[in-house]
Parts: structure tokens; sequence; C-alpha cells
């Protein structure tokens, strides 16, 4: 019987397979939908600075936790695979439109300062003069001021997830594609096995059996969830993204502007995201709103007269109401362990759940303490990470 059975196919389950193969164990992956449509593939790859610190949140734990995780794993992705997925620190340009913006970039510098990070406060010259390329928007009177971050990061999602499934491969992790979970069958507070429809068809079904479970499954996890006893939300908040190609790349860092964003890409593409959008599990793109992103673009860059629009995207983020990711055991089920909810990080707070999860699975103490992310817990609606605040963001920021 295989060790561990994995339910979800996106960075966290194939980061979780990945460091339990590591450890010796033999792990199965039930992955429901291609990998281009997962959150994770449509991901943007920023990883904004993520200083350890005394008084650090439990989100900003795992953050850190994880961030350095991340520059270990692309070196040893790089070396099992060949894959490079483009880590780096290009460095992150926060931008304001107007006075309250200005007053929000210096709240942000102020707090931080008091973690530790490198921060540089620009006035709209010094921002044309760190990316020239948008010194016409700051003639034009678009960009009041600037904060620099340089210790902000970027990965590209879809290689990294490329590198994840080989490595995963190359330590024996049985990844079954178009593996849909049907039902979990639970018997005396244990998990006996996992029923899946596989093919197109969903017509002949498998039951898939193993010591212990993960559940992985994103957005998708609070429904499966629920055959386990357990009550998670982790609500499907959709993000659209444009990718443009230019001739050649005009930006070396990384442009945000409130929840909006521009990643440069090596190879000269540029993406431009994205929205957060409370729509079920409707994952589309909306013309209207892939033109408004366009727009976003050209009132910082200009016209781009020789880009040419590669491909838009939906992904679907799975959001937890407290914005922390539900990870552990659970209370009904012996066997069974959650790791979804992670709402905007999944993919920087990847390594150090897998870490912490395979840590929790085989029965050693996690470096991190996991009692705030417990999925039993009493999550805390009122939080500023939580779904709901940045629902009120967007939408203030759309009015
Ligand atoms: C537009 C956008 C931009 C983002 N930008 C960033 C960013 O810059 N930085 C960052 O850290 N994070 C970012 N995120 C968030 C990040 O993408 C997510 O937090 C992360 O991808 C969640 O990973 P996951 O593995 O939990 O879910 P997913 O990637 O959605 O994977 C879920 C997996 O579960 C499988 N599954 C679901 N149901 C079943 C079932 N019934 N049976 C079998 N398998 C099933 C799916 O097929 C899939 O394989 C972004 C997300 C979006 C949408």
């Amino acid at each position: 019987m295989t060790d561990c059975c994995i339910i979800g196919g996106g960075i966290i389950g194939l980061s979780i397979a990945r460091e339990l193969a590591d450890r010796g164990l033999s792990v199965r992956v039930l992955a429901r939908d291609a990998t281009r449509d997962t959150a994770s593939w449509a991901a943007a790859g920023i990883f904004p600075p993520a200083p350890d610190f005394a008084a650090a949140s439990a989100n900003e734990r795992l953050t850190a936790y994880s961030d350095r995780l991340h520059r270990t794993w692309a070196e040893e992705l790089r070396s099992e695979t060949g894959i490079d997925n483009e880590l780096g620190q290009c460095g992150g340009l926060h931008l304001a439109r107007d006075d309250r913006g200005t007053s929000r970039l210096h709240e942000a510098a102020v707090a931080w300062r008091a973690k530790g990070t490198r921060c540089e406060q620009l006035t709209a010259r010094d921002v044309a003069a760190q990316e020239p390329a948008l010194r016409a928007a700051v003639e034009q009177g678009r960009i009041e001021s600037g904060l620099l971050l340089p210790e902000e990061m970027r990965i590209r999602p879809p290689r990294h997830l490329e590198a994840l499934h080989q490595s995963c491969r190359m330590r024996g992790v049985e990844i079954t594609s178009s593996a849909n979970v049907r039902a979990i069958d639970v018997a005396n507070g244990t998990i006996e096995g996992i029923r899946i429809a596989r093919g197109e068809g969903g017509t002949a079904t498998d039951t898939v059996r193993a010591d212990r479970y993960c559940l992985a499954a994103g957005a998708w996890s609070g429904h499966l969830a629920e055959s386990l006893g357990l009550h998670i939300e982790t609500r499907p908040i959709r993000g659209q993204i444009a990718l443009l190609r230019l001739p050649e790349q005009v930006l070396t860092r990384v442009v945000n502007v409130g929840l909006e964003y521009l990643v440069p890409r090596s190879d000269g593409r540029l993406l431009v995201g994205s929205t957060i959008e409370d729509a079920g599990f409707e994952k589309i793109t909306v013309p209207q709103t892939i033109q408004r992103l366009l727009e976003f673009a050209h009132a910082l860059l200009g016209p781009l007269p020789d880009a040419a629009i590669e491909q838009s995207w939906a992904g679907l983020r799975p959001g937890s109401v407290d914005g922390l990711p539900f990870l552990g055991a659970t209370q009904a089920c012996s066997n069974a362990f959650v790791a979804a909810g992670h709402f905007r990080a999944g993919l920087h707070q990847s390594t150090g759940t897998a870490v912490m999860l395979a840590d929790l699975m085989t029965g050693r103490t996690p470096a991190l303490d996991p009692a705030p992310f417990a999925p039993g817990r009493r999550p805390d609606a009122a939080s500023p990470d939580s779904v709901q605040a940045y629902l009120a963001r967007a939408a203030e920021a759309s009015s």
C-alpha cells in the first residue's frame, strides 16, 4: 500500500509530495485538472520581502520560513531537472497616483522599516530615474511618488511547476492526472479509501488506498473536507491576468499600484494583473476586465504599439476566511491531513507548507508552530489578511 496519497496536483500538493518522497515514503498524487488549469499555474509569482522578525504574525513567519527554503529548492530543482524557475531578487516598485496613495506608501515604509526590511521612499522623478519606461507617466502627472523594495523577488510559476513535476517523478512519486476525487470513504475515524473517477467522461472509478492522506485541492478543498467532518471555507477568489509580448523588455522591477501589478519576464514578456473577484467557481476571463488591465498597463507605460497580447487567463485562489492557510491533522480522522486556503500567497508559502506537512505526517515536530494554522481553529474574519478585507480593498480601488 502507498504510504501517502495527496489530493491535488497544484503547487501545494506537488511540493508536499516532493518533500515526503525525499524522506523515503511512497507517494501518490491525484490531480483532476491539467496543470495549466490550476491557480498555481495562473499565479503572477511575486514574492514580497519576507523578513523574519520578533513580532511577526503566524502568516509572516510561514512566508519568511518558505522564502528561505525557496532559495534552496530553486537550486536543487535546477540541478535535478535542468529547469530554471527564474527565482530572483528583481526588486519591487510600489507607486502612488495621488496624495492618499502617497500617505499609504509612507505608512507602508514605516511598517517595512519596523520589520527590518530595506526600503526607499521615492519622488516621482526618482521613480522615472529607477524605471525610465515610467517617465512619460511621471511627466503626465500619473505617478505622484514611489516606494522601492529592493528585496522583492519573482518566480516563474509554470517553470517552477514543471520542475516540481519532474523532481517528483525522479523521486518515484506516482502522479495520476484526470483523477477526479468523487468520494472519501471514512469508517471508524479513518479514511479507508478515496474513490476517483478517471478520464474525460469520468465513467470508470477506482479506489485508492494509502496509509495517510493529505487534502490539498486548493479552492475545492472546503467541499471535500466535509467528508472528513471538517468545516473549512476555501472560497474561490478569481484573479485575471493578461500576458503581453514586447519586442524588448521595458521594465527591470515588478511595478505595483495598489492590488494591480506589472511583472516583467526575462524573455520580454510582461504580465499584467490582477483582479480579486468573488465569482464562484467560474474560472473565466471577461473581455472588459482584460481591457481594463491593458489600460492600466498603458497608463503607466504609454501606448506600447509593438506589444502583442499573447494570452490571458483566470485562476481561482483558495481564500480562507482569516487569510491563513489550514494546515495540519484533522480531528475526526486519524490519518487525514489538510493543506489548503493559501489565498494570495500559495506560491510563496508552498515550501514551508511542504516541510511542515511532511513533518506532521511523519510524526516529527515542525520547526514552525503549526497551532495558528490548525484546520479546526475558529478563524478571525476581522483579520487584515482576510478574503473579506481584500475584496473590500478591490471594491474601493475600482470605485
Ligand atoms: C491571478 C493569481 C495571481 C496570483 N499571484 C500569486 C503570487 O504572485 N504569489 C503567490 O505566492 N501566490 C499567488 N497566487 C496564489 C496562488 O496561486 C495560490 O495560493 C496557490 O496556487 C494555491 O495552490 P493550491 O495547490 O492550493 O491550489 P491549485 O493550484 O488550484 O491546485 C488545486 C489542485 O487540486 C486539484 N483538485 C481539485 N479538486 C479535485 C478533486 N475533486 N479531485 C482531484 N483533484 C482535485 C486540482 O486539479 C489541482 O491540481 C495567485 C493566484 C492567482 C489566481
